[in-house]
């Protein structure tokens, strides 16, 4: 059966197919919105707003911040295949595999801008920070810093991958998460989970509720790339994989409720 865990620190994979939603063009609003306001819900935000008469109660009373140890850090790595995805067009009119895979890098960065500016209009304070430099636009990586920004409660989310060609997204979720001390990867996706087969194809398919690492690499389960779920099952970081398009499931993941697939040990 499927534990439910109490999370501190998450890094939240949304991937660019999960941001284009059922519209037509590359970023759904609709659904970066519904990430800013969930993740606003278990947030500093989200916990101050709802209590904000009791807060301001206790604050008057010259005590500590009582609500620090139930917030919820949160990081996010934003893909990019919804506007380019460097191993599918590699190849056309000379387009080398690297050239390629910078390009996809910088379509997650539109994707992060995009999801930064929709979480600030609700009030979120967030950081972009990308693998290479782009000071113009957001700052650099830099592992210090992006733990600062969550311990001040800043939602940090981090553009352009791992900075490196013949990478993907979801191992620069698994390498980050691995250097930030987050406890866990959620996987956001527009499935409910990891099925035995393909659920669209299938009516009978099965969710998986948990796999180990070994079930999802032996049986090629298509849950990350083996690079990804390699990094994860070499640091002992658990990713679970859900759909983000259910109203909730965001907020559920992140306080580490039952949903979706959990992969672990
Ligand atoms: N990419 C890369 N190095 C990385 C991360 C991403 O080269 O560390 C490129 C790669 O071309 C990839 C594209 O960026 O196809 C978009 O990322 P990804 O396909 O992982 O996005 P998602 O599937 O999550 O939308």
């Amino acid at each position: 059966d499927k534990p439910s865990y109490k999370w501190r620190r998450v890094l939240l994979k949304v991937s660019g197919e999960a941001l284009a939603g059922d519209h037509t063009q590359n970023i759904d609003p609709k659904i970066t919105m519904a990430i800013a306001r969930e993740v606003a819900s278990v947030t500093r935000l989200g916990i101050e707003a709802s209590l904000k008469p009791l807060l301001s109660f206790m604050c008057s009373m010259a005590f500590f911040s009582p609500l620090e140890s139930s917030l919820n850090l949160v990081a996010i790595v934003v893909g990019g295949g919804n506007i380019f995805r460097g191993s599918s067009r590699a190849g056309c009119s000379g387009l080398d595999r690297s050239s390629a895979d910078y390009i996809g890098m910088l379509a997650t960065v539109m994707n992060a801008i995009f999801l930064q500016a929709t979480m600030e209009s609700i009030g979120i304070p967030t950081r972009v920070q990308t693998a290479f430099r782009m000071s113009e636009v957001a700052e650099s990586y830099i592992r210090r810093r992006a733990v600062r920004h969550l311990e001040k409660g800043r939602v940090v989310i981090f553009a352009a991958g791992t900075g490196n060609p013949f990478f993907t997204t979801d191992t620069a979720a698994a390498l980050r998460c691995a250097e930030i001390n987050a406890e866990v990867v959620l996987k956001a996706t527009n499935v409910d989970g990891v099925y035995d087969d393909d659920p669209r194809r299938n009516p009978n398919a099965r969710l998986h509720d948990t796999l180990t690492y070994h079930e999802v690499t032996s049986k090629d389960l298509s849950v990350m790339d083996m690079t990804a779920i390699t990094l994860c099952q070499e640091n002992n970081i658990p990713v679970v994989v859900f759909n983000l398009t259910k109203s909730g499931n965001i907020a559920k993941a992140i306080k580490g409720e039952r949903v979706g697939t959990l992969i672990g040990g």
